[in-house]
């Protein structure tokens, strides 16, 4: 089994790019906000409990994380690999997944400016269902407010917002800055520049993992 991990701040361009490989490489797309919203939207017990942590643009405690991500895998349609998104986001949970066998492991950081970052945060819209992930004027769904892939209703996020945009960084910095030395010290890591349209950024990830 192959691990891809995907790193980068927010706005950086994680789900767009674990997207495009799983529609190219087959490989499965682990998000952890993925998981954590569908919980919310269930209105689960652990949905219930990283709503508020979510809200206002901090982490979810890690144990929690780390079992939504062991269930997830131990699920195992997973084809052969699997691209994380979003996780791991602290040492903690990068220790979690390194317990984790794997046949391979790339780390993929993807290094945009914070302006940059913060300009497609502002134009990012996502499906309340299925999680795709739109741009206001460069990637709009089809039809207004319905998602192209299943239907579901297409809005921008709750956690986008300026307030929690600006957390959400400062967590980026302080929690998630460690966990990207962690794996440049495991040499797993490769440096991409991930600014520039979805289309360019991808051509440099597909190079890497073909
Ligand atoms: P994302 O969709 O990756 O931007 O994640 C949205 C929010 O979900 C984050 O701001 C966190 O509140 C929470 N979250 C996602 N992944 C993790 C993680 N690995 N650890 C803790 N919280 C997470």
């Amino acid at each position: 089994m192959k691990r891809f991990i995907l790193f980068g701040a927010p706005g950086s361009g994680k789900g767009t790019m674990g997207e495009l490989i799983q529609r190219d490489f087959g490989y499965a797309k682990i998000s952890t906000g993925d998981i954590l919203r569908a919980e919310i939207e269930r209105g689960s017990a652990d949905g219930l409990r990283a709503r508020s942590f979510m809200e206002d643009g901090g982490l979810v405690p890690d144990e929690l994380v780390i079992e939504l991500v062991r269930q997830r895998l131990e699920r195992g349609d997973l084809d052969g690999g699997y691209v994380m998104d979003g996780y791991p986001r602290t040492l903690v949970q990068a220790e979690a997944l390194t317990a984790v066998p794997s046949e391979s492991e790339r780390a993929i950081f993807l290094e945009v400016s914070e302006a940059e970052a913060i300009r497609r945060l502002q134009a990012r819209l996502t499906c309340r269902e299925c999680g795709a992930i739109y741009h206001r004027e460069n990637k709009p769904p089809r039809q207004a407010g319905v998602c192209d892939v299943c239907g579901g209703a297409v809005e921008p996020r709750a956690d986008d917002a300026a307030a929690a945009v600006r957390r959400r960084f400062r967590v980026y910095a302080r929690r998630t800055l460690p966990v990207i030395r962690y794996y440049e010290h495991r040499q797993v890591l490769a440096r991409v520049d991930g600014n520039g349209t979805a289309a360019s950024v991808y051509e440099r990830i597909r190079e890497l993992i073909s």
